[in-house]
């Protein structure tokens, strides 16, 4: 069957998947091999050179969900997202880079680059003027994040797109908040896709990994200095994210109604002073979200009103745990300046708008109503101390 003309839920439970030819399993094999035999066959194959039958079965799936040509899975986020970056880029060329990125790709931009002699610069906002402004004569990558990293600022792909395009520029985007559930970016002309698997491509809080997707002239080119950098993923692990992606339509999509029936309740809910969501129509980027997602995800932020104890109620919470991650299928909650945020300088968060009291939400598939129920209590909580 051609993946091509596969629906969401389909390609998830069966694109890419190795035939168990020997026992008729319903499901792929393992192939743990780092050593096979090289006589009289077409493909060398090894771990390193992303080429095991896990690893490429993976990639079918993958590619087939970001619409793509093909597609690399890595050990991490970060060695997917670091690996694509630098495949592209030679000692004086320069990046821009969207403002309010990701920590941690943050930190590999201003700790990383410089040694490479690689400059770059940040937008200042996300319009086109924005973009324009800091593109210079030898820009050769455009970086963006959308939905962003805690705030949700939606960035306009098309737009972002066009203009690499025009400019002879390779464009790339992190496209883990909305997951391939909710956005497909190489519709709207972006060359490469990245993912942190880690988040919901894994969906269980027990996978750390990272992907990314493009057209094969690309992708081939991140391989060949992937293969130099060996970020790649244990086939073990690689299985079991093939095993977790069966199920990506369906948590994805209860997610995002989760989230959505939980930032309508915290924007009428009295002890939230601020409410962060795109499927909002508060939210700024509301109408842009609309055109270019098919559902606004399941993360939301805000922030409590001033007066309320925040340890207070993080420690009263008892279902929605806090943690550094998400994404998983359970609720998490983190501040944000204490984890994904941590390490940039208090300018740096400021001209980001990242309060000290914002509170980012990923939001999981529990029933909406119990978690609710523990907003409620903590909240009462916290208030019955504070009389
Ligand atoms: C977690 C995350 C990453 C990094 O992924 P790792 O798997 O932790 O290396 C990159 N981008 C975004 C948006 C993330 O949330």
């Amino acid at each position: 069957m051609n993946p091509e003309n596969l629906k969401l839920n389909t390609i998830c439970t069966h694109v890419g998947e190795v035939a168990d030819r020997q026992f008729k399993g319903a499901v792929s094999p393992i192939y743990p091999a780092t050593s096979y035999n090289f006589e009289g066959v077409d493909e060398k194959r090894y771990p390193r050179y992303f080429n095991t039958p896990n690893q490429q079965a993976l990639t079918r799936k993958l590619a087939a969900l970001e619409h793509a040509e093909a597609a690399l899975i890595f050990s991490s986020g970060m060695a997917a997202i670091c690996t694509s970056v630098l495949a592209f880029l030679q000692h004086g060329d320069h990046v821009v880079l969207q403002k309010a990125l990701y920590g941690g790709t943050h930190n590999f931009v201003v700790n990383e680059f410089k040694r490479f002699g690689i400059e770059y610069s940040f937008t200042k906002g996300l319009e086109k003027k924005d973009f324009e402004a800091a593109i210079k004569e030898n820009t050769k990558l455009i970086f963006i994040e959308t939905p962003s990293n805690p705030l949700l600022h939606i960035t306009d792909i098309k737009m972002v797109a066009a203009l690499a395009r025009a400019n002879n520029i390779i464009s790339v985007i992190d496209n883990t908040f909305a997951s391939p559930v909710n956005q497909n970016p190489i519709a709207y002309g972006i060359d490469i896709v990245a993912h942190s698997a880690t988040k919901y491509l894994g969906g269980h809080s027990d996978i750390l990994a990272g992907a990314v997707c493009a057209k094969k002239e690309h992708i081939e080119k991140i391989a060949s200095l992937g293969i130099n950098l060996g970020g790649n993923l244990s086939d073990y692990t690689v299985w079991l994210l093939e095993r977790s992606i069966k199920t990506l339509g369906l948590r994805v999509k209860a997610q995002n109604r989760n989230a959505r029936k939980l930032a309508k309740y915290f924007s009428k809910n009295e002890a939230v002073s601020k409410v962060y969501y795109p499927g909002l129509k508060s939210h700024p980027g509301h109408e842009l979200a609309s055109t270019q997602m098919k559902g606004y995800g399941g993360m939301l932020s805000l922030e409590l009103q001033p007066g309320i104890d925040m340890d207070h109620f993080l420690t009263s919470l008892s279902l929605i745990k806090p943690s550094m991650s998400l994404a998983g299928v359970e609720s998490t909650i983190s501040v944000s300046v204490r984890t994904s945020h941590a390490l940039l300088s208090e300018e740096e968060r400021k001209t980001q708008g990242i309060s000290d009291r914002l509170l980012r939400l990923s939001v999981g598939i529990e029933d909406k109503r119990d978690l609710i129920a523990d907003f409620e209590q903590a909240i009462s909580k916290v208030r019955a101390k504070q009389i």
